[in-house]
């Protein structure tokens, strides 16, 4: 037998075999993950704001957990992410990320960045997203994974938030997912005509109130209570 009938007869064999079976891809099967969480997580809670929806199949959670707990990222609960913090169960940031009602034009503001999951949902709907976090470590962590999925109007910065950012406000609408015992003036200060504020507000370690402000065109303010939450402390420097 020649070297080329050899040949032909190896590639007849592996056409007859046909296409490798499909081989169990990571990335697939989190995005499937990802709908199904989106289904009946969120969707079926009554989440109805396409954007919002659309934003929160798109964010690629797995990225934003410790790699062991990647298989986890999918799930209805919060996750830890490291110093004590966590990331919001995904229902909730839904929650949070239509309650501000976030629009394409709009320049965000995140206190309590963390993984930056929350923040990357934002800057899929939005035009612009400033977030501060007080754990250094968090801080770089979030602005390295950012970078790295392309998430280029996102700015993180380390610090206090509760003095907010006063060089980017005026801000359309701000969300904070650490809970201070009062809403801190300085946000609300830089909250724009019409803008809205979404936080929990309420006692360190037990149920807060998550909160609605929104700020009308004369600077009236309206408040409402929107859902009993458990969210990590507030820091202060
Ligand atoms: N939005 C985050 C959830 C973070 S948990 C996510 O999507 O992963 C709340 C975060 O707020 C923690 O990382 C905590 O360190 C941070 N935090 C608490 N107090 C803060 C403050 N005063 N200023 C900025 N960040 C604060």
């Amino acid at each position: 037998m020649t070297f080329r009938l050899a040949l032909l007869l190896l590639l007849g064999t592996l056409l007859l075999a046909g296409p490798c079976p499909a081989q169990p891809d990571t990335s697939d099967a989190h995005e499937q993950a990802r709908h199904e969480m989106v289904r009946t997580q969120i969707a079926d809670r009554g989440i109805t704001d396409r954007a919002v929806l659309e934003a929160l199949r798109a964010v690629p959670r797995h990225r934003f957990v410790p790699d062991r707990l990647a298989d986890w990222a999918y799930t209805d609960r919060p996750l830890p992410i490291g110093h004590e913090q966590t990331i919001s169960q995904p229902y909730i940031v839904a929650f949070m990320t239509e309650a501000v009602q976030p629009d394409s034009t709009d320049r965000v503001l995140e206190v309590g960045t963390g993984s930056g999951y929350q923040a990357a949902v934002l800057a899929e709907i939005v035009d612009s997203v400033y977030t501060i976090e007080i754990v250094p470590a968090l801080a770089r962590t979030a602005r390295t994974r950012l970078d790295r999925l392309g998430y280029d109007n996102v700015t993180v910065r380390e610090g206090d938030g509760y003095a907010g950012w006063p060089e980017r406000a005026p801000f359309d609408a701000i969300v904070v997912t650490a809970a201070p015992q009062q809403v801190p003036p300085p946000l609300l200060d830089q909250l724009a005509p019409g803008g809205r504020m979404v936080l929990p507000v309420g006692p360190v370690r037990e149920v807060q109130q998550l909160t609605r402000l929104t700020k009308a065109a004369d600077g009236s303010i309206t408040r409402e209570r929107l859902m009993p939450v458990r969210f990590v402390p507030f820091q202060r420097d």
